[in-house]
């Protein structure tokens, strides 16, 4: 097989990332954007040993799943690399990753419940970090194509609340205006680096986050002045990022004016948020991840509750009323700083947030002779540490409710409680990202 060749491919399932997948010749050939059940003539980009990746030149049988892309950029750039399939399938897809995964750890007896699907199909992000770059002469926002630092101009971006678009286009308009320069990633030269737009939907708060190379830019004034007529936008930022790096944000956040948080509300609880702290994107799903993770968890009022990875306090003070304590960690300073504000802005005089990282807090609290009742435990990608599992059983817990955005390393976790006398016997996914494969999943491990 080589490089350009122009093969024919019986498309049989799909991988993780969403790319089909064919046999030919012995070879395992991940074909982009090709769908199981179709047939296509592919031309190959890349020969592995045992592998090769492949794009479509045409789609001679096509999936009566597919569905049309309105644009071609959200494939290109992977901002929506699910969009070509019908939303019905994107759930069954996420479903048979779990099972996948389950099976692959021998647990086959485990249930996994239909996917959780999200109210909004689409437009349901309240958050947008979008790149500026200076594309043909002029400042363009947009999205990197995958795998690269090409900026693909855009304004519709297709998974964002649509009134983040409209702010996102209106500030690319007035930063043209006023010459503000994008940052030039080569030369690390150059201003405005990422537009970082946030919306609470409970108020219809916006934030704009200017990621700037420079602490201060000489258009400002009048850029901040326009900005404030923009409809909605209650604050502006300008975040300091001088460093050369992939991290969108920098250390240092100015408020140029309004306030240096928005607030939103998930249920009858209300949150301020500020620009460093994890907020769940999906608005309207998120209420439903934590009433399905906090219905299973069975809580009673003398229980004792640990929220760990805590972001903003999200969980733990949406059942602090119902329980005796919550104790939490996180290792954002100003998510802590949020979360414990938050409790107060609730009336809540029963939490507590701690800044540190969970596998050093935990096993320290372990130590102090904490018992708890219920862990709920929301990592990000890669999972747990065999010394937070050690730490969190050793507190005895009844139940711990496990929420994560991996459930490769979820799994993984979920086998060491086992080992620890733990057992679980459902994992529920949860769509809070539809378009993108992304996959959401809840397990609660019990110990009797
Ligand atoms: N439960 C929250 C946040 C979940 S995201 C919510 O639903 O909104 C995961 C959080 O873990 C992020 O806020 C991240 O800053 C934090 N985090 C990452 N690594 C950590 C660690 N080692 N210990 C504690 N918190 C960590």
């Amino acid at each position: 097989m080589q490089k350009n060749q122009i093969v024919e491919l019986e498309i049989t399932d799909l991988s993780y990332e969403a790319m089909g997948v064919a046999h030919y010749e012995g070879m395992t050939i991940f074909v982009n954007n090709a769908l199981p059940g179709e047939i296509v003539k592919a031309k190959i980009l890349k020969v592995k040993k045992r592998f090769a990746f492949a794009k479509i030149e045409k789609i001679i049988k096509e999936s009566p799943d597919r569905v049309n892309v309105k644009l071609n950029q959200w494939v290109q750039t992977g901002l929506a690399s699910l969009a070509h399939i019908k939303y019905d399938k994107q759930l069954e897809f996420k479903r048979n990753q779990v099972v996948n995964l389950l099976h692959k750890a021998g647990l086959d007896e485990i249930k996994v419940n239909q996917t959780l699907a999200s109210p909004e199909e689409t437009g349901y992000r309240n958050k947008a970090q979008v790149p500026v770059r200076e594309v043909k002469g002029q400042l363009e926002i947009g999205f990197f194509r995958r795998h690269s630092h090409d900026l693909v101009p855009l304004t519709n971006f297709f998974t964002t609340d649509p009134e983040i678009d409209r702010v996102l286009a209106a500030v690319r308009d007035i930063l043209r205006k006023y010459k503000v320069p994008a940052y030039d990633e080569l030369h690390h030269k150059g201003e405005v680096r990422y537009l970082d737009v946030r919306r609470s939907k409970a108020t219809g708060e916006i934030m704009v986050i200017l990621v700037c190379l420079h602490q201060d830019f000489p258009q400002i004034m009048e850029v901040a002045a326009e900005i404030s007529q923009i409809k909605d936008v209650t604050s502006l930022i300008l975040n300091h990022n001088p460093k050369k790096t992939n991290v969108i944000l920098g250390k240092d956040d100015y408020v140029v004016f309004g306030e240096d948080h928005i607030t939103d509300k998930i249920g009858d609880v209300k949150f301020r948020i500020s620009p460093k702290s994890f907020f769940q994107i999906n608005s309207l799903q998120t209420p439903r991840l934590y009433q399905l993770a906090i219905d299973k968890a069975n809580l009673k009022p003398s229980d004792v509750v640990i929220d760990a990875y805590s972001g903003i306090g999200t969980i733990g003070l949406s059942v602090a009323k119902h329980v005796k304590a919550v104790r939490g960690m996180e290792t954002v300073k100003d998510a802590v700083k949020d979360a414990n504000a938050n409790a107060k802005l609730n009336g809540i005089d029963n939490a507590q947030y701690v800044v540190g990282k969970a596998e050093e807090v935990m096993p320290r609290w372990a130590n102090e002779g904490l018992k708890t009742d219920v862990i709920f435990v929301d990592p990000p990608r890669k999972g747990l540490t065999p010394e937070f599992i050690k730490a969190a059983v050793a507190t005895k817990p009844k139940k711990v409710v496990y929420i994560s955005c991996n459930p490769a390393t979820q799994v993984r976790d979920l086998q060491l409680f086992m080992k620890q006398g733990y057992s679980f016997n459902e994992v529920s996914p949860v769509d809070m990202f539809p378009q993108t494969p992304h996959v959401e999943s809840v397990a609660v491990l019990t110990k009797d």
